[in-house]
């Protein structure tokens, strides 16, 4: 067995066997997660305070107003104990953290690494199975304020008990490694793990984080639940979105109106969507006139592209309602730019952020250069040009974080094919 100690952040992470899993590519993704985690938590414990303040005034016993708040973390699957001691150390107003793994060897590691970074005050340490974990902590007074899943490829094995053992408002932080999966490589797969058809489009990273929203709300809903997203990022060889959970029967009815079905042209590859619920209903309008209105009210997509008469493939259904918070994202922004020497990556964090900002958020997935031109045979027309005769034409337009080579615009793919065939 081969010694190693590693150091990331302010933690230090001896490794005495190569059994136990760590990914150094990934500091990325802690980074950010404490970034996110930093502002997420602050937020929280105003919030609870207000709420507490509130209670107290209409409650007889309005000295005894709880001005303590319990921030509580569970990293469900967390091999070295790396993340968790981070989190510990890096991330303020946190009051306890579980480190759960199911390995017996993991979990030794990380109570040696607890003693080594000397934060046993803060970080509790569990031997389970991340589900069974997390279904003894459903009582809500047993609840986590934030959970982190971050398995193996995919993640929706354990989203059912996540959703139910989150605190009200609280923050899943969930990451899938399993692109192919996800990318279109084998949509049956797809299907059967997440509950949607992906394509091989040339939006395949925008896609898979569509269709992992799609499927923890799917989950959320089944227990009157649904979720916000505050940041949802695809990088290197994953996915990880960071979104609240929250309660409310009457929330779930409009879930219908945040999905859609994606038509994807197998000629020019070009996509339309199918809403799945037609506009956002009064929720608590409960007459059965308003109640059609959950159907969907735009013409269906054709069997044949408008565009070149091929014809579809359908997948979905995804998430299209917005995948960004943009105030989030840019406090988030604003704390690591103003805190650079905090973060290893805190470069790479700033450009990704900047870039998810300027995402217009009404518009699901999006073009590609490469795959626009390839499609003709054409030479490439440089972004800038496209970018302004979008412009021109009267519509909005923007890059995706997903894509070095992405055009999000919510032109008319006959407006983008004849900006493409003047060129
Ligand atoms: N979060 C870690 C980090 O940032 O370094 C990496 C986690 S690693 C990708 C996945 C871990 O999940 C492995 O250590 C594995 O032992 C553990 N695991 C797999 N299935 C599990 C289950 N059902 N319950 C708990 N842990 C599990």
């Amino acid at each position: 067995t081969k010694h190693t100690s590693i150091k990331e952040g302010k933690a230090e992470i001896l490794l005495k066997t190569d059994q136990v899993f760590y990914n150094p590519v990934q500091e990325f993704n802690r980074d950010l997660s404490i970034a996110v985690l930093t502002i997420f938590t602050n937020d929280y414990k105003a919030e609870v305070l207000v709420k507490n303040e509130k209670f107290a005034q209409n409650s007889k016993y309005k000295e005894k107003v709880d001005t303590e708040v319990d921030i509580t973390i569970l990293e469900a699957l967390s091999a070295t104990g790396l993340r968790s001691i981070r989190y510990a150390k890096e991330v303020p107003n946190i009051t306890k953290i579980v480190a759960n793994d199911l390995s017996p060897k993991a979990v030794d590691t990380i109570k040696e690494n607890i003693v080594h970074n000397e934060v046993k005050d803060l970080i509790e340490t569990s031997q389970d199975d991340a589900c069974m974990l997390m279904y003894k902590h459903k009582q809500y007074w047993k609840r986590f304020v934030a959970i982190d899943l971050d398995p193996y490829g995919c993640p929706s094995v354990f989203l059912d008990a996540a959703v139910q053992s989150v605190q009200e408002g609280g923050l899943l932080l969930v990451t899938a490694t399993d692109m192919a999966v996800l990318a279109g490589n084998t949509p049956e797969t797809c299907y059967s793990k997440y509950g949607a058809i992906s394509l091989k489009t040339k939006c395949c990273h925008e896609m898979a984080l569509r269709i992992l929203l799609q499927c923890i709300e799917s989950h959320a809903n089944r227990y009157s639940r649904y979720i916000v997203p505050l940041l949802s990022i695809s990088a290197d060889f994953y996915i990880r979105v960071f979104v609240r959970v929250f309660t409310g029967a009457i929330h779930c009815k409009n879930t219908t109106s945040k999905l859609s079905m994606v038509y994807h042209c197998t000629g020019c590859d070009n996509i339309t969507l199918q809403p799945m619920g037609g506009f956002k209903p009064n929720p608590t309008e409960r007459n059965p006139a308003q109640m059609k209105a959950y159907l969907p009210t735009a013409p269906p997509v054709g069997e044949f592209c408008v565009n070149c008469n091929q014809r579809h493939h359908l997948g979905g259904p995804i998430w299209s309602a917005p995948i960004h918070d943009e105030l989030f994202v840019t406090r988030v922004l604003t704390h690591v730019e103003h805190n650079p020497e905090l973060f290893g990556t805190a470069k790479r964090i700033a450009g990704v952020l900047a870039m998810v900002r300027e995402e217009l958020q009404d518009v699901p997935l999006y073009y590609t250069m490469d795959r626009l031109f390839g499609r003709v045979h054409l030479e490439t027309m440089p972004m800038l040009v496209m970018r302004s005769a979008i412009l021109n034409s009267g519509y909005k337009v923007s890059y995706s974080h997903a894509s070095r080579m992405s055009i999000k615009t919510a032109a008319p793919s006959q407006v983008v094919w004849d900006i493409i065939r003047t060129w």
